[in-house]
């Protein structure tokens, strides 16, 4: 694979660079590169990307997508990621708009792909439950069909900026006999004001709650909000999750943060000097420059092999991969921020150095890099049986 970009390519880097740093308002971007994105920052960019085109790229052409090469593709999502312009909600572009698109009714695509495309519907995934997470298999919920409707009981958790969605995608059990758990679990889309359903937040380790619990208690869903077939929910499932893997990895924030250290680093004091010239820092620096170029070279060859609609299984190591050099960047940026990084709790501006004081919040909510989208450990199993054949 050429990993030189062509004159084309740079034409259509720069275009995006364009879109992205002109259009997208700088406060967003800061307060996203600090990892303080709030919901109508969420909500702004992503109107504005798809405005000029680009909040759904990757998505059939009918509904927005582009049709771009792989190279394409790895471009725009690594330039977002540079810019730190919020990325388009997940939940809707990543995993249920591309559900909707393949194995939804055309009824479903007109009512919902392009307020998806547009965050005028915020979803939320509604996939883990207390016993069922890493054997996602096991869930519980179940959605019993009466004539029109499928009625909802039991409980998700872990759902991600829950207090915001309008909308759900659940899996659901919708036959309790089958022979295999991964059978008779069906995909449903949920107006998360139906009656029946209660929200709670979780607060996390760096002291936000942008994660709930849900509880369902005889909550009526329209059998017309069924995506697909009764029962298939696992195979749109998996679906899903090589998708949500692929934009996890997050390389080019790494990038982003990377550059930033390296230069915060010029003039960090270390008592001899500055951290630039500390040989421990250096150290890890080089390693995690080595690690950066591997994993732009990986995220290349994914989108290549994901560009028929199957997940690549080497999104599995891209995520791992991926996720530990970010979590190690913000580990390093802590360090080097020194007492600077120690926690603060303010409703105001930050008033020290912006990066420094942000960085053990980000450090500590980083940490969930490793468990969602499937554990760490869950990948490491996944390439030794797919890519590995142990
Ligand atoms: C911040 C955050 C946000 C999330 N957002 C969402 C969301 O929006 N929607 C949603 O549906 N879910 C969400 N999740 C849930 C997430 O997908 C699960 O937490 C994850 O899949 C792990 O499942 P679990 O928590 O049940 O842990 P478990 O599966 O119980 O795992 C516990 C530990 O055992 C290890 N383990 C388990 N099985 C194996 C195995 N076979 N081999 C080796 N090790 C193993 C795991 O790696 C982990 O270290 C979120 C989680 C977090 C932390």
């Amino acid at each position: 694979m050429d990993l030189e970009l062509s004159s084309a390519d740079i034409e259509f880097r720069d275009h995006l660079r364009e879109v992205f740093l002109d259009e997208v308002p700088a406060d967003i971007r800061r307060r996203s590169a600090l990892n303080q994105t709030t919901h109508d920052d969420i909500v702004t960019s992503q109107r504005i990307l798809n405005r000029h085109g680009l909040a759904v790229p990757h998505w059939p052409a009918q509904w927005g997508g582009k049709g771009w090469t792989a190279t394409q593709s790895h471009i725009y999502g690594s330039e977002l990621q540079r810019a730190a312009v919020p990325q388009p909600l997940a939940f809707n572009v990543s995993m249920v708009g591309p559900i909707i698109a393949e194995f939804g009714s055309e009824e479903q695509k007109q009512k919902f792909l392009p307020a998806t495309a547009n965050l005028d519907i915020w979803w939320s995934q509604g996939f883990s439950e207390p016993e069922a997470g890493s054997d996602l298999a096991s869930l519980k919920t179940t959605a019993r069909r009466d004539g029109d409707v499928y009625v909802l009981n039991g409980q998700k958790t872990w759902t991600t900026l829950g207090q915001y969605g309008d909308w759900m995608f659940v899996l659901a059990r919708t036959n309790p006999e089958a022979a295999r758990k991964q059978q008779g679990i069906s995909f449903l889309l949920l107006d998360l004001t139906t009656p029946g359903i209660e929200r709670r937040p979780i607060t996390l380790v760096d002291g936000s709650a942008e994660v709930n619990e849900f509880f369902f208690d005889n909550v009526v869903i329209p059998a017309e909000n069924l995506v697909g077939e009764e029962n298939m929910g696992w195979t749109y499932a998996k679906f899903l999750l090589g998708n949500e893997r692929n934009s996890i990895a997050h390389v080019g924030t790494a990038q982003r943060v990377f550059a930033d250290l390296a230069a915060s680093a010029q003039t960090t004091p270390t008592g001899t000097g500055a951290l630039a010239q500390d040989a421990a820092f250096r150290g890890s620096m080089h390693a995690i420059k080595t690690k950066l170029l591997a994993l732009e070279a990986t995220q290349l060859r994914v989108t290549g092999a994901s560009e028929n609609g199957a997940a690549s299984p080497v999104s599995s190591l891209l995520k791992l991969e991926g996720t530990r050099t970010l979590q190690e960047l913000t580990r390093l940026r802590m360090t080097a921020a020194g007492t600077d990084a120690a926690l603060v709790h303010t409703d105001g501006p930050l008033q020290a150095d912006e990066a420094a004081t942000a960085s053990a919040t980000q450090y500590l909510n980083l940490r969930k890099l490793s468990i969602f989208g499937g554990s760490n450990e869950i990948q490491r199993g996944v390439i030794a049986k797919t890519i590995l054949n142990l």
